[in-house]
């Protein structure tokens, strides 16, 4: 019998039924407008929304106000990135951020690029880890944006966000950062953190797809934004369009509860990757983790199988659900941009997974997939007519080439 186990939480979570719970009502008798002020169906639904933007606000130690709904962390990326450019255009035309990024920011910044803005992709060392100083060294008095992930997809890894705000806050520059895999994870708090622009989405935090924010910093000096999306002028005219009321009742719903269970889930979670790290670490030769293990997400593990291919192992393990790469650059041929940037050689990269561990998992699960990859690892090496050469000149260098 093979037992299916999810392992590619970056990728997406399950919906937590307590939060199918709260949607429901919003799909039927509480089908309401939001922006239909004339009757108890747009009053209902409008105070849903409410209630759903101070459950994000609070999870970010955010105000209501400074919450815009979106369809997602992509469209927050861009909404953040595309409607700064646009409205500091007459202060400057430079944007600083780093080469790890999601597309969601780096596809955003090459079209402004080929709208004649000029965009520093800046590098990680071999943890994955940017050096604040390099921020400090890159602005420019044309710098109007500097966008750096808090915690990342493939990786896990989280960068040290309070102190490249503080230099983005000290050089008058404004600082976004694509929090997706943060919230709901570990500790965020925008004020404690600086930022002026945050970017979530609900479905890597077991809400529905669909539906993600922006944390729009308010007070002095004020955060400008070109809205990207023209119409209704919902969401103070920022974003346009009708509210996905069921969607965004999910999200604040979500908000709520890691509020509550975030820590003691981290705990849980930490726990089960560290008894997976072990396993793999005990049972195979030329393993190794990418991106640093003491600054990364509870629940993520990118390891590497030096002699195998990812592909190979996942498609023999198929029940066993990792990922190579991000799921949302899938096309990517060969090791994703990310391993690239840690510089990670080509044997390395090329047999990389990333496991992502969630709420649902359980000790069982773990074994179970740990058992299933220590086996598959083995049986795919011993076919490899490579592996012993790259084992006399891997093997020389230890583990963690
Ligand atoms: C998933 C993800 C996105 C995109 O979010 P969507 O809500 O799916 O558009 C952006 N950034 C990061 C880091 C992500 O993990």
């Amino acid at each position: 019998m093979k037992k299916r186990v999810y392992l590619d939480h970056h990728a997406t979570t399950p919906v937590d039924p307590r939060v199918v719970e709260a949607m429901l009502p919003y799909f039927t008798e509480k089908f309401g407008n939001p922006a239909s002020r004339q009757h108890v169906w747009g009053w209902e639904a409008e105070q849903a929304v409410e209630r759903a933007r101070a459950q994000v606000a609070r999870l970010i130690g955010a105000k209501s106000e400074e919450i815009v709904f979106t369809s997602g962390a992509t469209e927050s990326c861009n909404l953040a990135i595309k409607g700064v450019a646009e409205a500091y255009a007459g202060r400057g035309d430079h944007i600083i951020t780093v080469a790890t990024e999601h597309r969601a920011v780096l596809d955003t910044c090459r079209r402004l690029e080929k709208r004649g803005l000029r965009v520093t992709y800046l590098g990680v060392d071999s943890e994955g880890l940017l050096d604040p100083d390099e921020v400090r060294r890159a602005i420019t008095p044309r710098t109007i944006l500097i966008s750096v992930m808090w915690a990342h997809n493939e990786i896990g890894v989280i960068q040290f966000i309070e102190e490249i705000a503080r230099i983005a806050r000290e050089s008058g520059v404004l600082f976004h950062t694509d929090a997706t895999q943060a919230v709901g994870k570990i500790a965020v708090d925008v004020g404690a953190a600086g930022v002026d622009l945050l970017s979530v989405s609900a479905h890597k935090m077991y809400g529905p797809k669909g539906v993600g924010a922006l944390y729009v910093r308010s007070g002095e000096p004020r955060v400008e934004l070109v809205a990207q999306m023209e119409g209704g002028g919902h969401e103070r005219g920022l974003r346009s369009g009708t509210l996905n009321v069921a969607g965004i009742v999910g999200l604040g719903e979500a908000c709520a509860i890691a509020e509550r269970e975030m820590a003691a889930e981290g705990e849980r979670l930490r726990r089960l990757r560290e008894r997976l790290w072990e396993q793999l670490r005990n049972e195979l030769e030329l393993v190794r983790v990418n991106g640093s293990l003491e600054r990364r997400l509870p629940g993520n593990l990118n390891v590497s199988f030096a002699g195998v291919e990812a592909a190979a192992l996942m498609r023999e393990m198929g029940e066993i659900a990792v990922s190579s790469g991000s799921a949302c650059s899938s096309a990517e041929a060969g090791p994703s941009h990310v391993l690239k940037a840690l510089g990670l050689g080509d044997a390395w990269a090329r047999g990389s997974i990333r496991i992502g561990l969630g709420r649902f998992n359980t000790e069982e699960e773990i074994d179970y997939a740990a058992g299933r990859m220590i086996e598959t690892v083995r049986r795919l090496r011993e076919r490899s007519p490579v592996y012993e050469l790259l084992r006399e000149t891997l093997g020389a260098r230890g583990n963690f080439l």
